[in-house]
This record gives C-alpha cells, structure tokens and sequence, in this order.
C-alpha cells in the first residue's frame, strides 16, 4: 500500500467528530475534502484538516472547490481550529501560508 492510500484511510477531522455527514449543510457526505488541497493535500490528511462534504459543496457548483467564498471560510475555520488543537505547533511553518 503506498504512503498515500494508508494516509488517505486514515483520514481524521479537527473539525468534525462526525465523518458520515456534509460539513456545511449535513446531508449524507460523499466525500472527504482537504481544506488545503494542491500542495497541502498530504499535510491536510496528516493534520486532520479534512471535512466531509456532500457532492454539491463538494465539486458541485456551489461546492468548495468551485466557490471560493465557501472554500475561503473552511480554509479560516479550520486555521483557527489548528491553532486550538495544536497549540505549540506554528500553523504556518507547515502549511506556509496564513488565511486569518
Ligand atoms: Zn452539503
Ligand atoms: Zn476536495
């Protein structure tokens, strides 16, 4: 199994303890979204920076990867939340980026 598929199963959420429902509307979930996709994908899964989302705010029009609103307002969140959760970790020495 390659280091992404093992990383991809073990996929977590800071945000949610509940995987099973869309995060922005909590209708069945289709699927896990990295919130820092591109580049960041790998140290999303590692961090738990993953949400579930349904097929609409998923890659639906209104979804987070066509609505940069939406995707702007999750990146936020779960910056915040990191910051919560790991405390002594400085958010932008592994994502390099700042959203707040
Ligand atoms: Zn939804
Ligand atoms: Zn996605």
């Amino acid at each position: 199994m390659s280091k992404i598929t093992r990383l991809e199963r073990m996929r977590f959420s800071i945000l949610t303890n509940d995987l099973n429902y869309c995060y922005v509307c909590g209708s069945l979930k289709h699927s896990l979204h990295e919130i820092y996709f591109g580049k960041n994908r790998v140290n999303s899964m590692k961090w738990g920076c993953v949400v579930p989302l349904c097929l609409n705010h998923h890659t639906g029009i209104d979804g987070v990867h066509h609505n940069i609103e939406l995707d702007t307002k999750l990146k936020q969140e779960c910056q915040k939340k990191f910051q919560e959760v790991y405390p002594d970790i400085d958010f932008m020495s592994i994502f390099y980026k700042n959203y707040l």
